[in-house]
């Protein structure tokens, strides 16, 4: 598997679970998303009220999960965890609801693959702690209504456009997270490093730092690569020197491109000639999911300036050519 993978393993999770911050303040990054929430925070407990309904997006590995762990903590209340395609049925979403407690957090990851059946029972829950569910089929069924303890929605999603309207209105607050900057990461990457006993120069956490596509998932699974390479190849610290000869030996690009973003932009290098290009017709070209490419693909390259989005469509940049040495064409030169 590649270790750009956006997903995390099971045994990945547990890994990450370990080296997960608690609280805001050890939230590296992301500056507006925690002096926001500090503030609804403090609000909300100084009221005794359950925090406003949050929905989290961004790209994956950015630090959604991580957040509504945080905002749990924060409220000094538990959170419980589940997913959109985790929920089957009604009934599931209702056993859940039923058993929080005052101020809980429940978090729903992929909150955009809820079923529709479900999603209906979370508007009167989110909106008036309500609820309302039928109970039995055909002749027998009825509906049963309950009040609910007053609780705290945190729903992810990789793009806030994916969820339906109804949905989207019933999120009081709304955070967007970004990719983090180099000296963020490299932030991410010394923490880390420090909570693996591992001794890292602030150069050597800047190389991984540059190389980790703006995630800090890909931070940290990177520095768990170049840890194992350290131990075998060196002894002791980690530097620029060895943290730049543990990536290439993985084949890490230098500039943290994936496998995918590097056929995207070949694609449309090569088989477009630098022209713009529909995403239909880049999805058909490349045999993946328009989706994927918008969802994971296509923020990360716009955001470092490689592909350009026109309403003719996407466009690369002399950057890109630059990237992978090739020729800048004459029309791109100005
Ligand atoms: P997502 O839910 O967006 O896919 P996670 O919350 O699971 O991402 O984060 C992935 C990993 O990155 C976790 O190990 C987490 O500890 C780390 N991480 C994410 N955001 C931050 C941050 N702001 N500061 C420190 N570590 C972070």
């Amino acid at each position: 598997e590649s270790i750009f993978t956006q997903q995390a393993s099971l045994q990945e999770q547990v890994q990450e679970s370990s080296i997960r911050p608690h609280s805001l303040a050890e939230y590296i990054g992301q500056p507006q998303v925690r002096e926001q929430m500090q503030i609804f925070i403090q609000a909300a407990r100084q009221r005794q009220e359950a925090l406003d309904h949050t929905l989290v997006f961004g790209p994956p590995g950015l630090g959604k999960t991580t957040l509504a762990h945080i905002l749990a903590h924060e409220m000094g209340s538990q959170l419980k965890s589940t997913s959109g395609p985790v929920l089957e049925k009604a009934g599931d979403l209702a056993a859940l609801l039923t058993n929080l407690h005052a101020g809980d957090v429940l978090f729903i990851d992929e909150i955009h693959r809820l079923h529709p059946a479900v999603e209906e029972v979370l508007y009167p829950a989110m909106e008036d702690y309500q609820l309302d569910i039928m109970i039995g089929e055909g002749p027998a069924a009825r509906s049963v209504k309950l009040d609910l303890p007053p609780f705290t929605l945190v729903g992810a999603t990789t793009r806030a456009g994916l969820l339906t309207s109804p949905l989207r209105d019933r999120f009081g607050i709304m955070q967007r997270l970004d990719f983090y900057s180099v000296p963020d990461l490299a932030a991410i990457v010394t923490r880390s490093a420090k909570l693996m006993h591992l001794e890292i120069t602030l150069e050597g956490a800047t190389e991984i730092a540059r190389r980790a596509r703006g995630t800090p998932r890909i931070a940290n699974r990177l520095l768990r690569r170049v840890r194992d390479f350290a131990q075998v190849k060196a002894q002791g610290q980690v530097d620029a020197d060895l943290a730049d000869q543990a990536l290439n030996m993985l084949h890490v690009d230098t500039c943290g491109l994936d496998m995918l973003d590097r056929r995207f932009l070949l694609a449309l290098i090569e088989k477009f000639a630098g022209r713009p290009v529909g995403i239909d017709t880049l999805a058909a070209a490349l045999g993946e999911e328009r989706d994927t490419l918008e969802d994971m693909v296509e923020p990360y390259l716009m955001q470092q300036g490689f592909i350009l989005r026109t309403p003719r469509g996407r466009c690369v940049s002399a950057h890109a050519y630059q990237h992978f040495q090739l020729p800048v064409p004459a029309h791109l030169i100005q």
